[in-house]
């Protein structure tokens, strides 16, 4: 009989903790697992999955427009934020009970409550200790309020899915991709977006030909991107409006319904007794952890967001099952980080695997970059002025392709399959061997012939 009341405590009910805890118990381990808000975590609740449910919503403003291209006609359609926002709890609420469902299918008890680690082996939840022969902190993360003057008045998205009305006017204060997928989301749905961006061009850390043409195409569908400005103080007026200083920009005040940081997120590791029993933080807050998700405290393990490495679900998912198949399964599985896709639901949305072209020049000094730029087939009869831009990256010695990048219609479910061929390393050749699907966007990826040679300059 083991001294411990279980094999594995989880803290948190979010894609990573639920997955590590499910393959534990299939392994026959003992888990529990605690939540102190609802179980599914950010992707289910407040994140990934009602996102895209807006996403969808905003997208069919467009397409009423582009059906009359298409010979039909229809009265005005008209669109209401409450009920989107009824059947998008709704939803919510029926994959949360899955999640719990599964849970408690797997013998896997849930804790309602803020958990707190006493010792490395120890956790409190309200009044009840239990011992873990394992813990895995799975608390994700939360939306970080800069602080300025007035931010009390700003929301974030844990507010934006709840909003009681659509706001007319709205700025948007980032450039990641929280700030892009609302500024798409609330323009497609009828507000006025300005998007306001510290920096020089919106998406830092994509490739520059994704930024500039994600830019362009959202300036088409309404949305004002104001680029090196800041936000100084937000003040709320007597009549509700809010009143916004912006630094470092020509508008000078702003005048809007509502204001959304989306100004990225802080790793929910404080008041849960990590550094009290010695786990070690990085500078924001976040779980040190090796490849094998375990952290300076031997018993102590983390995945997902909490971890501050890469805040994607599937990357959270994968880390969840290695580290239960490490502790129960027999065998030490480590989670490969490399040529992870991944999306922005923007609108258009943009896929993306694999190396940016600044980061492959660094990488392999000489390249080949094929880039495309054209307007979908099924725009010539909607009339609609977009444009979609794919790009691949290959590296000029060896042909692989090291980068697949993509903004348009479709690019997600697009670039999930490219991401194949990058993760197994084919060559050009080989993209060029696959007989492409026509007429398709897709089928550029595999007919691109006109190729740019890029070096690296070297700097002495
Ligand atoms: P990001 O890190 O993507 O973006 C944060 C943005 O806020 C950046 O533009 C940043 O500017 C800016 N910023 C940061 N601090 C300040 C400040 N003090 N004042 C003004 N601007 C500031 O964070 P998000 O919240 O958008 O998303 C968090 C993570 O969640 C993402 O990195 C991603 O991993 C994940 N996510 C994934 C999605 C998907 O898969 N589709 C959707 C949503 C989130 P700068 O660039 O200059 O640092």
């Amino acid at each position: 009989m083991s001294k411990f009341d279980c094999d594995l405590f989880v803290i948190g009910a979010g894609s990573g903790g639920v997955r590590a805890a499910r393959i534990a118990a299939g392994f026959g381990a003992r888990a529990m697992i605690a939540e102190n808000y609802r179980v599914g975590g950010t992707c289910v609740i407040r994140g990934c999955v009602p996102k895209k449910l807006l996403a969808y919503a905003a997208h069919y403003a467009e397409d009423f427009q582009d059906a009359r291209g298409y010979g039909w006609s229809h009265a005005n359609p008209a669109f209401s934020w409450p009920e989107l926002i009824r059947n998008k709890d709704r939803e919510i609420g029926r994959l949360s009970s899955i999640y719990s469902g599964l849970l408690a299918r797997s013998g896997i008890a849930i804790l309602e409550g803020t958990a707190r680690l006493i010792d490395p082996h120890t956790i409190e939840v309200g009044e009840r200790r239990v011992s873990a022969r394992y813990v895995l902190v799975a608390t994700g993360a939360h939306p970080f309020r800069p602080p300025l003057p007035g931010i009390e008045h700003a929301i974030t998205s844990n507010e934006a899915f709840e909003l009681r009305q659509l706001p007319g006017r709205i700025l948007i204060v980032g450039g990641g991709y929280v700030a892009v997928e609302f500024a798409g989301i609330f323009a497609g749905l009828g507000a006025m977006v300005t998007l306001s961006y510290r920096g020089e061009q919106i998406l830092r850390g994509f490739d520059d030909d994704v930024r500039s043409h994600l830019h362009e195409e959202m300036g088409r569908k309404g949305v004002r991107i104001l680029l090196r400005s800041g936000v100084s103080r937000i003040d709320r007026r007597a009549d509700g409006v809010l009143e916004v200083a912006l630094a470092g920009s020509p508008e000078g005040n702003l005048a809007c319904d509502a204001v959304m940081v989306a100004t990225g997120r802080i790793p929910n590791t404080a008041g849960i007794g990590l550094s009290e029993i010695g786990v070690e933080l990085d500078g924001e807050g976040g779980v040190v952890v090796d490849r094998y998700c375990r952290s300076s405290v031997v018993s102590v393990y983390a995945v997902g967001d909490v971890t501050n490495r890469i805040a994607l679900t599937p990357v959270a998912i994968r880390e969840g099952a290695a580290v239960a198949t490490t502790l129960f399964g027999g065998t030490s599985v480590p989670v490969d980080h490399a040529d992870v896709p991944s999306a922005v639901f923007s609108q258009p949305p943009v896929g993306t695997v694999g190396l940016t072209q600044s980061e492959a020049l660094e990488a392999f000094g000489e390249l080949e970059v094929y880039r495309t730029t054209f307007r979908p087939l099924r725009h010539t009869l909607s009339g609609r002025e977009e444009y979609t831009m794919m790009k691949l990256i290959v590296d000029a010695a060896s042909q692989r392709v090291v980068g697949a990048h993509m903004v348009g219609s479709d690019a997600p479910e697009i670039i999930q399959g490219v991401a194949i061929a990058v993760k197994a390393g084919l060559t050009k050749a080989q993209f060029d061997s696959t007989v492409g699907i026509h007429p398709t966007a897709a089928e550029e990826f595999v007919t691109l012939r006109d190729k740019e040679l890029v070096h690296r300059t070297e700097t002495v």
